[in-house]
């Protein structure tokens, strides 16, 4: 077996230092394995997608040196495979169209939180033997949705955090595929929910371990399940717990800075990037300073942390400190002048400037500090 590994990002934004983080882990997974990593950007969510985050995107994971051997994959280029897939589905009997309204769903929930139910799909369009289904309504585009199974659970083997295991009465009958919007043109595709594009991206890339965020955990029984109901291999998944900030709480943009973009303005070097995040939920011994190609020799998935690591800034700025010591000085000396540049001041001797590097690079954290 290849190993095949992918990071999915959307792209609604700079590349998140979490993501960043199961990238670098998904990475260097394949690279320990001599499998491959695939570069995926899951852009359907239309609304929120720009070409600009893309390119962000793209940019951080240069920049961090996490190369991708396929892709990257735009999801939205891939509309009529997930139909195809869908249709498959429904023929096989495990999917259905459904034409509630979103004023019907509306309605079915309040009626439930009435009642004091957990809001759920009522099954209104799931068929079932002998069961007559309601006359097909005019004008409305059906969404078409999993037929979950009702009873029993589903159970994975995380590569993280063991077994995991969620009942089946925990979840319903899933959209996969939403009608085109309103207004598109005629015959024009529908566009799959994040649970159907990745399990039907996940098999035909042939992924065999998938690394994310354990937001996604809840996700996870809807995508085995449907992989359950193309009858194909399952990958293997690791859920990698939060990062949180030096406060304590999830990391996030409203206290300070979360994105890959963000660091390397603010004079971090990659390779320290690459290996404070390699830490931060992953260990190998004592080690605290390693290469890049140590940690592809090391990283076998085994060792990650279970519980949430807490960003520290101050722990990032030695880890800084010691590849700037190491950093060549003519390398030194192009990132302060670019810094440099931001202040419109500009250092055209170079060598001088290189020499001013070597002289100060010992007390400096980032080239920031170098700058200044
Ligand atoms: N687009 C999803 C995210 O950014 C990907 C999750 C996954 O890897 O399955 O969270």
């Amino acid at each position: 077996m290849t190993v095949r590994t992918r990071i999915a990002p959307s792209p609604t934004g700079f590349l998140h230092l979490g993501t960043a983080r199961t990238a670098l882990y998904s990475w260097a997974y394949a690279r320990h394995h001599g499998g491959q990593f695939i570069l995926r950007i899951e852009d359907t969510d239309v609304a929120r997608s720009t070409q600009d985050s893309v390119e962000q995107i793209l940019a951080s994971m240069k920049w961090l040196g996490l190369d991708h051997d396929e892709g990257p994959i735009y999801q939205m280029q891939r509309l009529a495979r997930y139909q195809a897939v869908a249709e498959q589905m429904i023929a096989s009997g495990h999917a259905y169209r459904c034409y509630c309204t979103p004023q019907e769903l509306d309605a079915m929930r309040e009626a439930q939180r009435e009642r004091g139910e957990k809001t759920h799909y009522d099954g209104k369009w799931r068929p079932e033997e002998g069961k007559t289904l309601p006359p097909v309504p005019e004008g409305v585009l059906p969404v078409i949705r999993f037929k979950n199974p009702q009873d029993g659970s589903v159970h994975w083997d995380d590569l993280v955090k063991g077994d995991i295991t969620i009942s089946n009465t925990e979840i319903d009958d899933l959209i996969i595929v939403r009608p085109a919007q309103e207004g598109a043109s005629d015959g024009a595709l529908g566009v799959p929910t994040y649970n159907f594009a990745v399990v039907v991206d996940d098999w035909d890339m042939a992924i065999t371990h998938v690394f994310r965020g354990d937001e996604h955990i809840n996700n996870t029984p809807w995508q085995i399940n449907i992989f359950v109901a193309l009858g194909v291999a399952l990958p293997q998944f690791g859920h990698h717990p939060i990062i949180l900030g030096d406060d304590g709480l999830k990391l996030s943009k409203r206290r300070g800075a979360v994105s890959v973009t963000a660091y390397e303005e603010m004079g971090y070097l990659p390779e320290a990037m690459c290996n404070y995040l390699a830490r931060l939920g992953w260990s190998h011994g004592d080690d605290e300073l390693f290469t890049r190609e140590q940690m592809v020799q090391w990283f076998d998935g085994t060792h990650l942390a279970k519980s949430p690591a807490q960003w520290d800034p101050a722990k990032l700025a030695w880890v800084n400190a010691h590849y700037i010591k190491q950093a060549d000085d003519a390398r030194l000396a192009k990132l302060v002048q670019q810094q440099l540049a931001t202040r419109e001041i500009e250092a055209a001797d170079h060598d001088h400037l290189a020499r001013a590097c070597a002289l100060f690079k010992d007390r400096c954290s980032t080239t920031v500090d170098l700058a200044d």
